[in-house]
């Protein structure tokens, strides 16, 4: 059910704390946690705590939650001191989605280019 944690996301388990991560800010219905995988001197993923499968679920179930998310791109933002950067939602497959539970990439830090790749 939409929300509900899932026994076989990742995510949901660094919202349990069954899988470490570098958490950089907590709130009562998100996560901030350093991605493990970094692609610029900030590379931080914004999640709900709550599962749901992309941002467009998650907009579509919860715009509150959602908007607790994109607050919450511009606080990691801050805590980075970042002037300029670029918050992300790759969703589906095709846009490189490998994660199947909605989050933001915050990625600043140096140069970004654009388009992206
Ligand atoms: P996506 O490709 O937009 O779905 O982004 C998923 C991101 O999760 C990628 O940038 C991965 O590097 C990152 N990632 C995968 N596993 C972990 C982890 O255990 N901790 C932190 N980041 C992770």
């Amino acid at each position: 059910m939409a929300g509900e944690p899932q026994d076989d996301c990742l995510f949901c388990k660094i919202v349990a704390g069954q899988v470490p991560a570098t958490i950089v800010r907590e709130t009562e219905t998100t996560v901030a946690f350093r991605d493990i995988n970094p692609q610029a001197p900030t590379h931080v993923l914004v999640i709900p705590k709550a599962h749901h499968r992309d941002a467009a679920a998650l907009a579509a179930a919860d715009p509150a939650l959602a908007a607790d998310v994109l607050r919450e791109t511009q606080a990691v933002a801050d805590e980075d001191k970042l002037e300029s950067y670029r918050v992300v939602f790759n969703t589906g497959a095709g846009a490189g989605q490998t994660v199947w539970h909605a989050h933001a990439h915050v990625v600043g830090g140096r140069g970004l280019q654009w388009p992206p790749g």
